[in-house]
Formats: C-alpha cells, sequence, structure tokens
C-alpha cells in the first residue's frame, strides 16, 4: 500500500479548502485497510488519529492534518438477496451515492428516489442518516459491516444498533472515529411507496405533464428542483447545508410564531418542532452575504460557501458569526451538520 506525504486536500472536499494532509492514501479492498491500520492503537495519537474521507461533500477543513487520511475506494453493488417484498442492495462504502441511486432506479428498486443528486458515497450514508424530501436513510436500510479501527474486526450494525436520529448516528457520536464503514445493504420495495407530499416534488412533478408516476419521476423532479436550488459543487464550493434545522419544544414555538407569524416549522418527534434553519438566516440578513470569498449562497441561507480561496477558519468564523446572530434574535442556537476538522 502506498503511503502519499504531503498532499493537498482541496481536491477531497468539496468547499474546496486547500489544506495538506501528512499522510495520504487510498484503499480499495479490506486487505489494504488492514494493512494501513496495522499497529493502529489508541495510545499511538490523539483521539482521533486518522481521518476517512468519503466524498468529503460533508466536512469543513480547518487546518492542515499531521496524521493519516484515508480515501475510501470500496466499490461493488450486489443484490444479495429478495423476499416476496423487497430486494437487498449492498453497496461498498466508496461507490458514489448518486450513482447508486440511479442503479436502483433503473433496476426498479424503489426507495432512493427521494434522495438523488445527494453528493458523497454510500458508505458515508449512514453516518448522519442523510436524508432529504421526507425520506432517510433508516427508512431504507437494512444493515452495514464496518471495521473496527483498533479492535481489527469486522462488526455487523443492523437497524437499531445504528441509533439514526435526525441528522445523527452512533457513528457521529459514541463510536466516533472508531469505525471505518465497509458497505451498506439496503431493503428496497419491489411495489413503490411514493412520498411526493414534500416540498415542491407535486408541483414539479405536474410542471414536468407526466402520463404516469414512477420511481423515474420522482428521481427527475428532485433532480430538477435541486438543480435549481443548490450550488453546485463543482461550480462554487460549498457542503450543503451548513447547519441542522433546530427542533425546539412547541410551547416556544408558539410564542415565536406570535411575534414571526410567517417562521416555519414542522411537527417533530416528542412534541417538538423542527424550524427551518435557512429561514432564520435569512430573517438576520445573512442570505447573499460575502466577506472576502467566504459567504453565504444567495438562494439558500443554510450553505455557506467558498467563492474561490476562503479558508476553513474563515467559513467557520463565518459560521459562528450566524450562529451568535440568530441566538440574538430568536432564542436558538443552531448545531453545525457538517463535521469540522
Ligand atoms: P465525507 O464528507 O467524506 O465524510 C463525512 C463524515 O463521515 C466525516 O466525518 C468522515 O470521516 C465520515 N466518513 C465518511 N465515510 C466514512 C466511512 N466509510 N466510514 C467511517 N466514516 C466515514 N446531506 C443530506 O443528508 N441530505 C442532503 O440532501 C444533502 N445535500 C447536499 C447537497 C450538497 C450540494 C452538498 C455539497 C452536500 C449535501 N449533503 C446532504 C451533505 C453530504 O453530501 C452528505 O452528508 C453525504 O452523505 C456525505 O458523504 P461523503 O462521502 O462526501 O462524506
Ligand atoms: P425546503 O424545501 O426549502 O424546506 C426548508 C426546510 O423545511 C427543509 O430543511 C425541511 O427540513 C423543512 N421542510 C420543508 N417541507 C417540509 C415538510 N413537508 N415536512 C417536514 N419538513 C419540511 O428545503 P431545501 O433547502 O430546498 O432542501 C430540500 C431537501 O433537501 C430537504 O429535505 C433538505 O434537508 C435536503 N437538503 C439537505 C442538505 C444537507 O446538506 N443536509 C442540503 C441540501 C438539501 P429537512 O431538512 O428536515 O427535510
Amino acid at each position: 500500500m502506498q503511503i502519499q506525504e504531503n498532499i493537498s486536500l482541496k481536491r477531497y472536499n468539496t468547499f474546496g479548502i486547500d489544506v495538506n494532509a501528512k499522510q495520504f492514501a487510498i484503499f480499495s479492498q479490506l486487505a489494504d485497510l488492514e494493512e494501513l491500520l496495522h499497529g493502529l492503537t489508541p495510545s499511538t495519537g490523539q483521539a482521533l488519529p486518522l481521518l476517512i474521507l468519503g466524498g468529503g461533500s460533508n466536512v469543513l477543513f480547518t487546518g492542515n492534518f499531521n496524521r493519516l487520511v484515508l480515501k475510501n475506494n470500496l466499490l461493488g453493488i450486489e443484490l444479495v438477496r429478495e423476499d416476496n417484498q423487497y430486494y437487498y442492495v449492498k453497496a461498498g462504502a466508496g461507490e458514489n451515492w448518486h450513482g447508486l441511486v440511479m442503479h436502483c432506479i433503473n433496476q426498479g428498486y424503489a426507495g432512493l428516489e427521494n434522495l438523488s443528486l445527494i453528493p458523497g458515497c454510500a458508505g458515508a450514508s449512514p453516518m448522519q442518516n442523510i436524508g432529504a424530501y421526507g425520506v432517510e436513510i433508516k427508512d431504507v436500510f437494512e444493515c452495514l459491516e464496518a471495521y473496527h479501527i483498533y479492535e481489527k474486526t469486522t462488526v455487523q450494525f443492523n437497524l437499531g444498533d445504528c441509533r439514526f436520529g435526525y441528522r445523527e448516528s452512533v457513528f457521529k457520536s459514541t463510536y466516533k472515529g472508531q469505525f471505518v464503514i465497509l458497505n451498506v445493504t439496503f431493503k428496497l420495495r419491489k411495489q413503490p411507496v411514493y412520498h411526493t407530499a414534500y416540498g415542491a416534488i407535486e408541483q414539479e412533478l405536474e410542471k414536468m405533464g407526466l402520463q404516469t408516476l414512477d420511481i423515474k419521476a420522482i428521481s427527475q423532479a428532485v433532480i430538477n428542483i435541486r438543480s435549481s436550488k443548490l450550488p453546485n459543487p463543482a461550480d462554487i464550493g460549498n457542503a450543503g447545508s451548513f447547519f441542522k434545522n433546530p427542533q425546539i419544544p412547541a410551547e416556544q414555538y408558539s410564542l415565536l410564531k406570535q411575534q414571526y407569524p410567517n417562521i416555519p416549522g414542522y411537527p417533530a418527534e416528542d412534541g417538538f418542532v423542527k424550524v427551518a434553519a435557512g429561514w432564520l438566516i435569512e430573517q438576520c440578513g445573512w442570505k447573499g452575504y460575502r466577506h472576502g470569498d467566504a459567504g453565504v449562497h444567495a438562494k439558500q441561507a443554510l450553505v455557506l460557501v467558498n467563492y474561490g480561496k476562503a479558508t476553513g477558519t474563515e467559513l467557520f468564523g463565518l459560521s459562528t458569526k450566524i450562529i451568535n446572530s440568530v441566538e440574538a434574535t430568536f432564542g436558538i442556537t443552531l448545531e453545525r451538520e457538517v463535521n469540522v476538522y
């Protein structure tokens, strides 16, 4: 296995932040990973002695890495079994997410269509239980296999083991930095259940003038909406939503609603209300803001952007200012969704 020294990570993160990794390697099979991790124990370095990267679309780098950065390139998509209701599809962690979604749609495996056009790799999808347009990974998840960095064992995680929450999982909390996800198996329907009630999907389907509804059409509608609203990282650096949508107690929401009648809120678990963070940020005047090359996207205030040469520290500083101003105005503390290193 070749380990490269002092490699720029600019092309390995969608923010386009130019930091260096002291050591960098790409692994394409488990044996390579085992070789790379050989001898690594918790006592050899910091709490997180290495960083595992997929597509780099949910990270913000704020400085050089004085440690090993590993890019996951474990590939392969396989129909492992089927029963009367479901196809069980296993994807290597390094598979491109949107490529996997397109493959499943073309095969008639239903369930991933609302998650079209999300950047990144299959292996990162359980990390924050990715979600869009009313569907989350947990809705289609069967199991995953992950390699324990220190114990050198492969462990299977079933649905309950992952403790999926809103943009959360056990891999982002309790087991942070301990496992490398190797593959994920999805449970996809033979008879589709359509989710079109969310956001602008129905309007877009109407605009498309379809005769019959199917998973391809829903995927295309989602692709159309996303392409019209979200900055493409190939054109402008970003990591999607920088903050999570906060979930606040219903009483707090009612009070805010009296003061701000247009505040968008959606029922969440345990009597909480999910408030659109983009709206809060926009109300504080940040939409379209730019200082140097760090800014807030003009069409979606939840997305921070790098116009070219912004540093991770500048973007992090901007995110702190946004958190402070939203807190001062609404009494709500925003939490970063992006993984900051
Ligand atoms: P990376 O950014 O490479 O990694 C993210 C985290 O996971 C890091 O902490 C990394 O160490 C860890 N990690 C990655 N792979 C592994 C692995 N195999 N094993 C262990 N740890 C691993 N997210 C949504 O949920 N919904 C959306 O609709 C959405 N839209 C987006 C739109 C745009 C334009 C962009 C840029 C991002 C969007 N995102 C969205 C965020 C992001 O695409 C997803 O979170 C995606 O799953 C990240 O995948 P990745 O491979 O790029 O992960
Ligand atoms: P949007 O449709 O303008 O809606 C704004 C926010 O309100 C969304 O964040 C969404 O929460 C919430 N929302 C809207 N309709 C809802 C409904 N019917 N029920 C419950 N919640 C509702 O959002 P957008 O920015 O264009 O994004 C569209 C979808 O893509 C969203 O699901 C969003 O999460 C996802 N997306 C995620 C990222 C990321 O990086 N995480 C980036 C881009 C887009 P939710 O976010 O909880 O769905």
